[in-house]
Protein backbone atom coordinates (compact mmCIF):
# COMPACT_ATOMS: atom_id res chain seq x y z
CA UNK A 1 0.00 0.00 0.00
CA UNK A 2 3.13 2.48 0.80
CA UNK A 3 4.58 1.76 -2.40
CA UNK A 4 1.56 2.56 -4.61
CA UNK A 5 0.83 6.00 -2.58
CA UNK A 6 4.12 6.93 -3.06
CA UNK A 7 3.86 5.96 -6.82
CA UNK A 8 0.97 7.59 -7.28
CA UNK A 9 1.79 10.60 -5.66
CA UNK A 10 4.81 10.86 -7.66
CA UNK A 11 3.02 11.60 -10.52
CA UNK A 12 -0.50 13.69 -10.71
CA UNK A 13 -0.69 13.72 -14.17
CA UNK A 14 -0.53 11.43 -17.32
CA UNK A 15 1.72 12.38 -19.91
CA UNK A 16 1.48 11.14 -23.19
CA UNK A 17 2.74 11.77 -26.69
CA UNK A 18 -1.07 11.81 -28.47
CA UNK A 19 -2.65 12.38 -32.11
CA UNK A 20 -4.57 15.29 -31.64
CA UNK A 21 -5.59 15.75 -35.19
CA UNK A 22 -4.91 13.42 -37.87
CA UNK A 23 -2.00 13.46 -40.03
CA UNK A 24 -0.24 16.20 -37.79
CA UNK A 25 2.46 15.53 -35.74
CA UNK A 26 2.19 14.19 -32.07
CA UNK A 27 1.64 16.03 -29.29
CA UNK A 28 2.52 15.78 -25.29
CA UNK A 29 0.02 16.42 -23.92
CA UNK A 30 -1.03 16.01 -19.84
CA UNK A 31 -3.84 14.47 -18.76
CA UNK A 32 -5.38 13.82 -15.04
CA UNK A 33 -3.91 10.62 -13.99
CA UNK A 34 -6.91 8.59 -14.21
CA UNK A 35 -7.44 6.55 -10.46
CA UNK A 36 -8.11 2.99 -11.05
CA UNK A 37 -11.80 1.62 -10.32
CA UNK A 38 -13.47 -1.38 -9.96
CA UNK A 39 -11.21 -4.20 -11.28
CA UNK A 40 -9.08 -1.69 -13.10
CA UNK A 41 -4.54 -1.60 -12.74
CA UNK A 42 -2.92 1.25 -13.53
CA UNK A 43 0.83 0.92 -14.98
CA UNK A 44 3.55 3.07 -15.30
CA UNK A 45 4.59 3.04 -18.98
CA UNK A 46 8.50 1.42 -19.15
CA UNK A 47 7.93 0.21 -22.79
CA UNK A 48 6.26 0.55 -26.23
CA UNK A 49 6.38 -0.55 -29.15
CA UNK A 50 5.53 1.10 -32.30
CA UNK A 51 3.27 -0.72 -34.86
CA UNK A 52 2.55 -0.02 -38.78
CA UNK A 53 -1.02 -0.30 -37.35
CA UNK A 54 -0.40 3.27 -35.66
CA UNK A 55 0.29 4.68 -39.28
CA UNK A 56 -3.35 3.93 -40.32
CA UNK A 57 -4.67 5.22 -36.84
CA UNK A 58 -2.20 8.26 -36.82
CA UNK A 59 -3.69 9.17 -40.41
CA UNK A 60 -7.36 8.05 -39.50
CA UNK A 61 -8.28 5.39 -42.12
CA UNK A 62 -7.51 2.26 -43.44
CA UNK A 63 -7.61 1.77 -47.44
CA UNK A 64 -9.48 -0.95 -48.83
CA UNK A 65 -8.74 -0.98 -52.50
CA UNK A 66 -10.73 1.45 -55.50
CA UNK A 67 -10.67 4.61 -53.46
CA UNK A 68 -12.63 3.22 -50.65
CA UNK A 69 -11.25 4.26 -47.01
CA UNK A 70 -12.52 2.80 -43.66
CA UNK A 71 -12.86 5.47 -41.19
CA UNK A 72 -11.36 4.87 -37.77
CA UNK A 73 -13.45 8.29 -36.80
CA UNK A 74 -16.80 6.40 -37.82
CA UNK A 75 -15.08 3.24 -36.02
CA UNK A 76 -15.72 5.11 -32.68
CA UNK A 77 -11.73 6.19 -32.57
CA UNK A 78 -11.38 9.64 -30.69
CA UNK A 79 -8.96 12.01 -31.12
CA UNK A 80 -7.15 13.14 -28.73
CA UNK A 81 -5.48 9.18 -28.25
CA UNK A 82 -2.37 8.58 -26.86
CA UNK A 83 -1.59 5.20 -29.35
CA UNK A 84 0.91 2.24 -28.82
CA UNK A 85 -0.42 -1.22 -27.85
CA UNK A 86 2.57 -3.21 -27.43
CA UNK A 87 2.97 -1.80 -23.84
CA UNK A 88 5.01 -3.44 -21.10
CA UNK A 89 5.38 -1.49 -17.96
CA UNK A 90 5.09 -1.48 -13.97
CA UNK A 91 2.47 -1.97 -11.94
CA UNK A 92 1.28 1.21 -9.91
CA UNK A 93 -2.11 1.09 -8.41
CA UNK A 94 -5.01 -1.54 -8.80
CA UNK A 95 -8.94 -0.92 -8.12
CA UNK A 96 -10.86 -2.42 -5.32
CA UNK A 97 -12.14 -5.37 -7.49
CA UNK A 98 -8.86 -5.85 -8.83
CA UNK A 99 -7.88 -8.26 -6.33
CA UNK A 100 -4.44 -9.17 -4.97
CA UNK A 101 -2.13 -6.95 -7.59
CA UNK A 102 2.22 -7.60 -7.33
CA UNK A 103 2.69 -3.98 -6.88
CA UNK A 104 5.88 -2.48 -8.82
CA UNK A 105 6.06 -6.23 -10.94
CA UNK A 106 6.50 -6.05 -14.17
CA UNK A 107 3.84 -7.21 -17.08
CA UNK A 108 2.81 -7.29 -20.99
CA UNK A 109 -0.27 -5.35 -21.04
CA UNK A 110 -2.64 -7.08 -23.19
CA UNK A 111 -4.41 -4.40 -25.35
CA UNK A 112 -7.22 -6.52 -27.36
CA UNK A 113 -9.73 -6.30 -24.92
CA UNK A 114 -13.30 -6.12 -25.45
CA UNK A 115 -16.63 -5.50 -23.61
CA UNK A 116 -15.74 -7.40 -20.91
CA UNK A 117 -19.17 -8.95 -20.30
CA UNK A 118 -19.71 -10.60 -23.96
CA UNK A 119 -19.27 -14.83 -24.01
CA UNK A 120 -16.25 -14.76 -25.95
CA UNK A 121 -14.56 -11.88 -23.45
CA UNK A 122 -15.48 -14.17 -20.86
CA UNK A 123 -13.87 -16.83 -22.60
CA UNK A 124 -11.06 -14.91 -22.74
CA UNK A 125 -11.16 -14.43 -26.47
CA UNK A 126 -10.94 -10.61 -26.09
CA UNK A 127 -10.15 -10.22 -29.83
CA UNK A 128 -13.14 -11.33 -30.92
CA UNK A 129 -15.47 -9.48 -29.13
CA UNK A 130 -18.33 -7.25 -31.32
CA UNK A 131 -17.37 -4.37 -29.74
CA UNK A 132 -13.59 -4.25 -29.25
CA UNK A 133 -11.94 -1.46 -26.87
CA UNK A 134 -8.52 -2.34 -27.72
CA UNK A 135 -5.74 -0.31 -25.80
CA UNK A 136 -4.03 2.26 -27.59
CA UNK A 137 -7.07 2.39 -30.53
CA UNK A 138 -10.47 2.72 -28.53
CA UNK A 139 -9.07 4.02 -24.69
CA UNK A 140 -5.41 5.48 -24.31
CA UNK A 141 -2.35 3.38 -25.05
CA UNK A 142 1.61 3.46 -24.15
CA UNK A 143 2.63 6.88 -25.76
CA UNK A 144 2.47 7.98 -22.42
CA UNK A 145 3.66 7.99 -18.81
CA UNK A 146 0.78 5.78 -17.62
CA UNK A 147 -1.80 3.31 -19.18
CA UNK A 148 -4.68 1.98 -17.20
CA UNK A 149 -5.77 -1.41 -18.02
CA UNK A 150 -9.76 -2.55 -17.54
CA UNK A 151 -8.37 -5.98 -15.75
CA UNK A 152 -5.46 -7.88 -14.18
CA UNK A 153 -6.37 -10.63 -16.42
CA UNK A 154 -5.16 -8.30 -19.56
CA UNK A 155 -1.41 -8.75 -17.64
CA UNK A 156 1.10 -11.04 -18.62
CA UNK A 157 4.26 -11.86 -16.93
CA UNK A 158 6.87 -11.48 -18.89
CA UNK A 159 9.34 -13.88 -17.06
CA UNK A 160 13.01 -12.86 -17.60
CA UNK A 161 12.64 -11.46 -21.17
CA UNK A 162 14.44 -8.27 -22.40
CA UNK A 163 10.68 -6.12 -22.00
CA UNK A 164 11.57 -4.28 -24.88
CA UNK A 165 11.68 -7.92 -26.94
CA UNK A 166 8.31 -8.76 -24.93
CA UNK A 167 6.46 -5.54 -25.34
CA UNK A 168 6.51 -6.32 -29.52
CA UNK A 169 4.81 -10.00 -28.57
CA UNK A 170 1.61 -8.10 -27.71
CA UNK A 171 1.07 -7.26 -31.33
CA UNK A 172 3.83 -8.18 -33.42
CA UNK A 173 4.33 -11.87 -31.60
CA UNK A 174 0.87 -13.09 -31.17
CA UNK A 175 -0.58 -11.86 -34.95
CA UNK A 176 2.35 -13.93 -35.95
CA UNK A 177 1.76 -16.96 -33.10
CA UNK A 178 -2.42 -16.93 -33.51
CA UNK A 179 -1.88 -17.57 -37.25
CA UNK A 180 0.29 -20.33 -37.15
CA UNK A 181 -1.91 -21.78 -34.22
CA UNK A 182 -4.31 -22.11 -37.14
CA UNK A 183 -2.59 -24.34 -39.02
CA UNK A 184 -1.15 -26.69 -36.69
CA UNK A 185 -0.88 -29.40 -35.45
CA UNK A 186 1.00 -30.92 -38.71
CA UNK A 187 3.40 -32.99 -38.99
CA UNK A 188 6.79 -31.36 -39.27
CA UNK A 189 7.50 -32.49 -42.10
CA UNK A 190 4.72 -31.26 -44.33
CA UNK A 191 5.96 -27.81 -45.67
CA UNK A 192 3.85 -24.53 -44.12
CA UNK A 193 3.79 -21.75 -47.12
CA UNK A 194 4.41 -18.33 -45.56
CA UNK A 195 3.58 -15.25 -47.99
CA UNK A 196 5.63 -12.42 -47.59
CA UNK A 197 8.90 -12.31 -45.81
CA UNK A 198 8.71 -8.73 -43.38
CA UNK A 199 8.36 -8.94 -40.32
CA UNK A 200 5.91 -10.50 -39.39
CA UNK A 201 7.33 -13.67 -41.92
CA UNK A 202 10.42 -13.59 -40.64
CA UNK A 203 9.09 -13.77 -36.84
CA UNK A 204 6.74 -16.83 -38.38
CA UNK A 205 9.74 -18.60 -39.31
CA UNK A 206 11.75 -18.41 -35.81
CA UNK A 207 8.15 -19.60 -34.53
CA UNK A 208 7.31 -22.26 -36.26
CA UNK A 209 11.18 -23.71 -36.13
CA UNK A 210 10.36 -23.07 -32.27
CA UNK A 211 7.73 -25.45 -32.51
CA UNK A 212 9.53 -28.42 -33.98
CA UNK A 213 8.48 -28.09 -37.66
CA UNK A 214 10.61 -28.54 -40.38
CA UNK A 215 9.52 -27.34 -43.48
CA UNK A 216 8.74 -23.64 -44.30
CA UNK A 217 7.97 -22.18 -47.81
CA UNK A 218 8.50 -18.67 -48.00
CA UNK A 219 7.52 -16.46 -50.83
CA UNK A 220 8.33 -12.74 -51.58
CA UNK A 221 9.14 -10.42 -54.20
CA UNK A 222 12.36 -9.28 -53.68
CA UNK A 223 15.02 -11.49 -53.50
CA UNK A 224 16.54 -9.73 -50.12
CA UNK A 225 13.91 -10.94 -48.18
CA UNK A 226 14.02 -14.30 -50.10
CA UNK A 227 17.27 -14.04 -48.92
CA UNK A 228 16.69 -13.20 -45.48
CA UNK A 229 13.99 -15.60 -45.13
CA UNK A 230 16.58 -18.64 -45.66
CA UNK A 231 18.92 -17.01 -43.68
CA UNK A 232 16.20 -17.23 -40.47
CA UNK A 233 15.53 -20.81 -41.65
CA UNK A 234 13.18 -20.91 -44.04
CA UNK A 235 14.16 -24.20 -46.21
CA UNK A 236 12.78 -23.27 -49.60
CA UNK A 237 12.31 -19.50 -50.88
CA UNK A 238 10.22 -18.82 -54.03
CA UNK A 239 9.87 -15.46 -56.47
CA UNK A 240 6.06 -14.36 -55.82
CA UNK A 241 4.20 -12.44 -58.92
CA UNK A 242 3.02 -13.80 -61.86
CA UNK A 243 3.10 -17.96 -61.52
CA UNK A 244 3.88 -17.68 -58.14
CA UNK A 245 0.96 -20.48 -57.62
CA UNK A 246 2.73 -23.07 -59.31
CA UNK A 247 6.37 -22.36 -57.63
CA UNK A 248 4.54 -22.62 -54.55
CA UNK A 249 3.45 -25.80 -55.34
CA UNK A 250 6.37 -26.75 -56.58
CA UNK A 251 8.83 -26.18 -54.19
CA UNK A 252 6.39 -27.99 -51.48
CA UNK A 253 6.65 -31.05 -53.88
CA UNK A 254 2.51 -30.98 -54.67
CA UNK A 255 0.02 -28.76 -53.85
CA UNK A 256 -0.19 -26.36 -50.02
CA UNK A 257 -2.00 -28.03 -46.64
CA UNK A 258 -1.26 -24.91 -45.38
CA UNK A 259 -0.92 -21.06 -46.41
CA UNK A 260 -0.49 -18.11 -43.95
CA UNK A 261 -0.63 -14.81 -46.25
CA UNK A 262 1.03 -11.54 -44.35
CA UNK A 263 0.78 -9.87 -47.20
CA UNK A 264 -3.10 -10.38 -48.19
CA UNK A 265 -3.15 -8.47 -51.67
CA UNK A 266 -5.39 -9.51 -54.11
CA UNK A 267 -2.76 -10.93 -56.24
CA UNK A 268 -1.03 -12.93 -53.06
CA UNK A 269 -4.01 -14.50 -51.78
CA UNK A 270 -5.75 -15.95 -55.38
CA UNK A 271 -2.04 -17.09 -55.48
CA UNK A 272 -2.00 -19.10 -51.79
CA UNK A 273 -5.70 -20.11 -52.56
CA UNK A 274 -5.14 -21.48 -55.72
CA UNK A 275 -1.67 -23.56 -54.67
CA UNK A 276 -3.81 -25.14 -51.67
CA UNK A 277 -4.33 -29.07 -51.35
CA UNK A 278 -7.42 -30.73 -50.96
CA UNK A 279 -8.54 -29.96 -47.37
CA UNK A 280 -5.86 -27.24 -47.19
CA UNK A 281 -6.08 -23.98 -45.46
CA UNK A 282 -5.24 -20.65 -46.54
CA UNK A 283 -5.12 -18.23 -43.57
CA UNK A 284 -5.42 -13.96 -44.23
CA UNK A 285 -3.42 -11.90 -41.89
CA UNK A 286 -2.07 -9.21 -43.75
CA UNK A 287 -3.83 -5.63 -44.40
CA UNK A 288 -2.55 -4.96 -48.01
CA UNK A 289 -6.25 -5.05 -49.02
CA UNK A 290 -7.81 -6.22 -52.38
CA UNK A 291 -10.22 -9.05 -53.19
CA UNK A 292 -10.84 -12.43 -53.70
CA UNK A 293 -13.04 -14.39 -56.16
CA UNK A 294 -14.03 -17.98 -55.10
CA UNK A 295 -15.38 -21.27 -57.18
CA UNK A 296 -17.77 -21.83 -54.63
CA UNK A 297 -18.44 -25.34 -55.95
CA UNK A 298 -14.58 -26.11 -55.99
CA UNK A 299 -14.36 -25.02 -52.34
CA UNK A 300 -17.18 -27.53 -51.27
CA UNK A 301 -15.70 -30.05 -53.03
CA UNK A 302 -11.74 -29.47 -52.13
CA UNK A 303 -12.83 -28.77 -48.73
CA UNK A 304 -11.21 -25.78 -48.52
CA UNK A 305 -10.91 -23.11 -45.72
CA UNK A 306 -10.19 -19.80 -46.22
CA UNK A 307 -10.00 -17.95 -43.06
CA UNK A 308 -9.05 -14.55 -41.30
CA UNK A 309 -6.85 -14.00 -38.59
CA UNK A 310 -6.31 -10.75 -36.15
CA UNK A 311 -3.94 -10.58 -33.31
CA UNK A 312 -4.06 -13.55 -30.57
CA UNK A 313 -5.75 -14.17 -27.30
CA UNK A 314 -4.15 -13.71 -23.69
CA UNK A 315 -3.42 -16.98 -24.07
CA UNK A 316 -1.60 -16.87 -26.77
CA UNK A 317 0.91 -14.21 -25.62
CA UNK A 318 1.16 -16.22 -22.76
CA UNK A 319 2.16 -18.90 -24.70
CA UNK A 320 4.71 -17.04 -26.99
CA UNK A 321 6.06 -15.78 -23.49
CA UNK A 322 6.59 -19.21 -22.81
CA UNK A 323 8.34 -20.14 -25.74
CA UNK A 324 10.81 -17.05 -25.61
CA UNK A 325 11.48 -17.44 -22.48
CA UNK A 326 13.04 -21.15 -22.99
CA UNK A 327 15.20 -19.47 -25.74
CA UNK A 328 13.40 -21.37 -28.17
CA UNK A 329 13.03 -17.78 -30.54
CA UNK A 330 15.19 -14.85 -30.50
CA UNK A 331 12.58 -12.55 -32.21
CA UNK A 332 13.01 -9.51 -34.43
CA UNK A 333 15.79 -6.71 -33.97
CA UNK A 334 14.88 -3.79 -31.73
CA UNK A 335 16.15 -0.39 -31.86
CA UNK A 336 15.86 1.61 -28.60
CA UNK A 337 14.44 5.27 -28.52
CA UNK A 338 13.39 7.50 -25.94
CA UNK A 339 9.30 7.81 -25.12
CA UNK A 340 9.76 11.23 -26.02
CA UNK A 341 10.60 10.51 -29.55
CA UNK A 342 7.23 8.55 -30.38
CA UNK A 343 6.52 10.97 -33.38
CA UNK A 344 9.78 10.49 -34.98
CA UNK A 345 9.76 7.11 -34.75
CA UNK A 346 6.20 6.58 -36.57
CA UNK A 347 7.97 9.20 -39.20
CA UNK A 348 10.49 6.60 -39.57
CA UNK A 349 8.30 3.78 -40.25
CA UNK A 350 6.62 5.96 -42.40
CA UNK A 351 9.50 6.14 -44.48
CA UNK A 352 10.03 2.81 -44.48
CA UNK A 353 13.26 2.95 -42.44
CA UNK A 354 13.24 0.62 -40.02
CA UNK A 355 14.52 -2.80 -39.74
CA UNK A 356 12.99 -4.52 -37.20
CA UNK A 357 10.59 -3.21 -34.34
CA UNK A 358 10.66 0.16 -32.83
CA UNK A 359 10.78 0.17 -29.03
CA UNK A 360 9.93 3.50 -26.87
CA UNK A 361 11.58 3.08 -23.43
CA UNK A 362 11.10 5.39 -20.45
CA UNK A 363 13.63 7.45 -19.52
CA UNK A 364 13.53 5.47 -15.92
CA UNK A 365 12.35 1.80 -16.75
ZN1 LIG B 1 0.08 -3.55 -33.85
ZN1 LIG C 1 -16.98 -8.67 -25.27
Amino acid sequence: MAEMKASVLKASVLKAWAVVENGAPLREIALPLPEPRGTEVLLEVTHCGVCHSDLHIWEGYYDLGGGERLSLAERGVKLPLAMGHEIVGRIRAAGPDAGVVPLGARRIVYPWVGCGVCARCRAEEDNMCATPASIGVFRHGGYASHVLVPHPRHLIDPLDLDPALAATFACAGITVYSAIAKVLPRPAEEPIVLVGAGGLGISAIGILRALGHRAIVVADLAAAKREAALAAGATAVVAAGEGMAARLVAACGGPAGAVIDFVNSSATAAAGYEALAKGGILVLVGLFGGGLTLKLPLVAMRALTVRGSYVGSPADLAALVRLAAEGRFAGPPLTRLPMAQAGAALMRLRDGAVTGRQVLVATDA
